[in-house]
């Protein structure tokens, strides 16, 4: 049987139960083995002053994971030339692992919306399924059926389909939870409350190392 691996990117600044979910989702709807949590070092979009240091970021992940074996964190972007491509990644992994896996590409829907502003984004979608979380559902229905039409896909229930070489694209019926790591960051400089929106440990982490207190913008 082919190996069915998932794949999950992001700043991970910190860590979150939106994550978590949405990892969780996607292992039990499309049947995945495990999940690769891929922290970015250094992502196109962000300014290094932006993000906090990579070895944060990792631990917090690790924590985070380490009580679900299917789970685990990848530093390969730390490895790769900077800024890393996903698609660099993705060829990273083609190479690594055996010719009958199947890699599946999860992320939020705002962050799929921005697809057409990644490099070589027609052979990404050829190299992986993408998993996508609705997250905003509502807010952004309308231009995620506007990307449908502009990227050629025939739309089937919770199903993109293509008549090329790229890959269907798979939407989670599991409703997303409405945290995201920026809310996170401000809620700590504001010492508002967060526990509920990180595991334990990782808030543990954030408290020991005195993370995102500093300036706005972080
Ligand atoms: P920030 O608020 O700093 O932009 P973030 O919470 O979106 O961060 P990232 O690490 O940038 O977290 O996200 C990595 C991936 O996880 C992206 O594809 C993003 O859309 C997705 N994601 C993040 N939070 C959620 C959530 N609550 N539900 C569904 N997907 C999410």
């Amino acid at each position: 049987m082919r190996a069915r691996i998932g794949l999950f990117g992001g700043t991970f600044d910190p860590v979150h139960y939106g994550h978590l979910r949405l990892a969780e989702s996607a292992l039990s709807e499309c049947g995945l083995d495990r999940i690769v949590f891929i922290p970015a070092a250094m992502p196109p979009h962000k300014a290094a002053s932006e993000l906090t240091p990579f070895h944060h970021r990792v631990e917090m992940l690790r924590l985070a994971l380490h009580d679900r074996t299917e789970f685990e964190c990848s530093l390969v972007e730390a490895q790769l030339p900077v800024p890393t491509y996903t698609v660099e990644t993705l060829r990273n992994f083609h190479r690594q692992y055996a010719p009958d896996t199947d890699f599946y590409f999860l992320t939020g829907l705002d962050a799929f919306l921005e697809i057409q502003t990644w490099k070589e984004y027609n052979r990404l979608l050829a190299m992986a399924s993408f998993v996508v979380s609705e997250r905003e559902r509502e807010k952004l229905a309308p231009l995620k059926a506007q990307l449908a039409g502009e990227l050629g896909y025939s739309t089937a229930g919770h199903m993109w389909k293509s008549n090329d070489d790229r890959l269907p694209i798979y939407f989670l019926t599991k409703a997303p939870l409405t945290v995201s790591s920026s809310t996170i960051r401000r809620k700590i400089r504001l010492g508002e409350p967060i526990n509920d929106m990180v595991p334990e440990v990782v808030y543990r982490y954030i408290r020991a190392n005195k993370l995102y207190q500093g300036k706005a913008g972080q």
